[in-house]
Parts: structure tokens; sequence; C-alpha cells
């Protein structure tokens, strides 16, 4: 791959050029929007536990799921999770060889071990054939907290992107010699610099597509900002093909954060984009209360569109102009804009239900 530094221009599915794998009925790569993903609190051996989450994630908007498979037990109440799951099951197995056959046998769509925590190559290839005849994608995993000790005393103990590239390349190599190409690579630290340069770096070096994530990231609102700097980072270099947002929070709460990243990066909408004034002297209007309520209208609508609340007639109209909708605020009346052009004049009190009339229209010429 080329040397990526600049900044892409918006797009709405991952880069082409990048290989691809089939997970159940997703294609993460090869161009496809860039999945979201998360992964189960629950344990997984509590089967309806597990099931009501994931019906909860995949109301969200999860796209693929994963779920710890520690032991036997696990990769039992796999079967009856997969039967009765509505997205696609990635089973976690780190270690056990054994776990990783039963979970491919389960009817799980990815596989996330490593090759070189399997122990010997004969188990190695039974995993890889096993795999390689349901083609179940097979993900490396490393993070900045597990990198092999050679490479740590190579680097004087200090974890380089370029160790946790170098660990990576390692395990791909060790599949690359069973021939075996559906794969898909994460690395993770829980810093977001060495986060950022390890993918980069990688991608340079890689076709195989990218799961993204910062490790560890923590409690929701911070977690959510460092989360938000580094897949975004990221995905701004057109660089990520599925993304996880993980969070010391209830797994659904992870899955609001990842479409804000992907609609704010501007790689996939599904849903309205609020812009609103930050509110200063000159405002003229009831604003917050206002914002709020059209926040409230517009989230039960799946359409990508750009709505724009402000607050005052100096800059308002000016800050609407590329928004589908616009709401200008000004001393107890209110402007509706329309794709740039004024097209109502309302009392203040008449504002909303002036957004709703057009927002109305809008979405009835969009399904003409
Ligand atoms: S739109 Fe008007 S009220 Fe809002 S921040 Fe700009 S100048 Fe201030």
């Amino acid at each position: 791959m080329s040397n990526q530094n600049h900044i892409s221009p918006p797009h709405f599915g991952s880069d082409p050029r990048v290989r691809y794998v089939k997970v159940g009925n997703l294609i993460i790569g090869g161009g496809a929007p860039v999945v979201v993903q998360s992964m189960c609190s629950t344990d997984t051996r509590d089967v309806d536990a597990t099931l009501a989450q994931i019906q909860r994630l995949a109301a969200a908007g999860c796209e693929l799921v994963r779920v710890a498979v520690p032991d036997k037990k696990a990769s039992q109440a796999l079967r009856n999770i997969v039967k009765g799951s509505p997205l696609p099951i990635v089973a976690d197995i780190h270690y056990h060889h054994q776990r990783a056959l039963e979970a491919i046998a389960a009817g799980a769509a990815k596989v996330r071990v490593n090759p070189g925590n399997i122990g010997s190559r004969d188990r190695l290839k039974m995993v890889v054939e096993s795999a390689g005849a349901r083609r179940v994608p097979i993900r490396i995993g490393v993070n900045s907290g597990s990198l092999p000790d050679d490479i740590l005393e190579r680097d004087h103990f200090i974890v380089t992107p370029q160790g946790m590239v170098d660990a990576a390349l390692r395990e791909v190599e060790l599949l690359d010699k069973e021939g075996f190409r559906d794969i898909v690579v994460s690395l993770k630290a829980s810093d977001v610099k060495t986060t950022v340069e390890a993918n980069r770096l990688f991608r340079e070096r890689c076709d195989i597509p990218l799961h993204l994530g910062i490790t560890e990231a923590g409690l929701k609102g911070y977690g959510s900002i460092k989360s938000a700097i580094g897949i975004g980072a990221l995905l701004m270099q057109n660089i990520g093909e599925t993304i996880r947002v993980s969070l010391a929070a209830e797994p659904e709460e992870e899955i609001e954060i990842a479409w804000w990243i992907l609609e704010a990066t501007g790689v996939r909408r599904r849903s309205p984009e609020l812009v609103v004034c930050p509110t200063c002297g000159r405002l003229e209007i009831e604003l917050i209360p206002l914002a709020k309520e059209v926040e409230r209208i517009l989230k039960e609508i799946k359409l990508p569109i750009k709505v724009a609340v402000m607050g005052c007639i100096v800059n308002g109209p000016g800050e609407c102009r590329d928004a589908d909708i616009g709401l200008v605020g000004g001393r107890g009346k209110g402007l509706v804009i329309r794709n740039g052009n004024m097209v109502q004049t309302v009392k203040e009190t008449e504002l909303l239900n002036a957004f709703r009339q057009e927002l109305d229209g809008l979405i009835e010429g969009r399904k003409a």
C-alpha cells in the first residue's frame, strides 16, 4: 500500500484496495461500508442473557458481535447463541485450539485467535483447515499489553508502533504459511498515538483489513473522546474496515459512540446530522430547549439529512446555507430555511411545528 499521510475527502466505503473477508452476511474490506461491532459483557454460558444483550446491541445499530469463549461450556452455549442471534457472532478464543475448533463447528462467523498462541503447527493446521472449509475468517489481535518478549527486549521494553506491527506480521506469516488468507488484524493500544501510528504503518505494509479500536479506552466520557480521536484519525486517512469502541460501559453505549464517529468523519451516515450554534450574546431565542426538541424528533428518522438550529439572524441564515433544513431565531420570530432559501417566517412559538412540516415534506420528497 502507498503512504497515506493525506486526509481523504469524505467517502461512504472503506478503501477498495484492501482485501475483503466475508463474516456471515457482512463484508469487511474491499470497499464495503465500515462495519460497527461490539462485544458482549455477559457470561457466554448464560445463553438467554447473552441473546438479550445481542438483541439490544442490534437495535442500537451493532452489526457484528463478539462473545468470549473461555471454556468448553461456553463453546457449547455458542451453538444456541449463533442460532438465536440476529447478528453474526465472533468467537473470542485467545489460546486454546480446541475452543477454536468447537466455535467454528458451532457456527461462529469469525474467530479471534492468534496462531502463535495455539501451540504446535499441527494444532494450527487443524484450526486453519476447519476455518478454511467453512470460510470463517480469523482475527489476529495485537494489544500493547501482550507483545512478545523478544520484540519488547529489542525495543528496550517500550511498546512501539513498529513493535506492534512486527508482532502482527509474525502472526500473519504463520497463517500465510498455511495458505490461509481470510484474515483481519487489530493493533490496539490504550495510547491513541501508538494505535494510530501502528495501524498506519501496518496499512503501508499490508492489504489485510483492519479492525480499529483504542483498547481499555476508559469510562464513557473520556473513553469516547480517546476512541473518537484514534479511530477518527485513521478513518480520515481511509484506514480501517471495522470499528469497536471499547468502553467500560454497557456495550449498547459503545454503538452510539461508534456511529457518531462514523458520521462525524463522514465515513458512514445513517441518521440526521444536527448542527447547533454554540450561543453567544447575540442570542435571540430559547435555543437549547428548541435544539433538544429537534434532536428528539430527528432520533426517529433514519435519513442522512443535515439540520441546523441557529440563535440569531446575524449569522444564522449564512450558517444554514448547506443544511437541508435550517431554523433561525430572531426577536420572537423564527425563519425556516430549506436548502439555503427562506421558506417560512413564523412566530417563535410556532417554529417547531413549522420544522415538523418541512421535515415531513423533505421525507416525502426523498421517498418519491
Ligand atoms: S448564530 Fe448568532 S447567537 Fe448563535 S453563536 Fe452565532 S452569532 Fe451567536
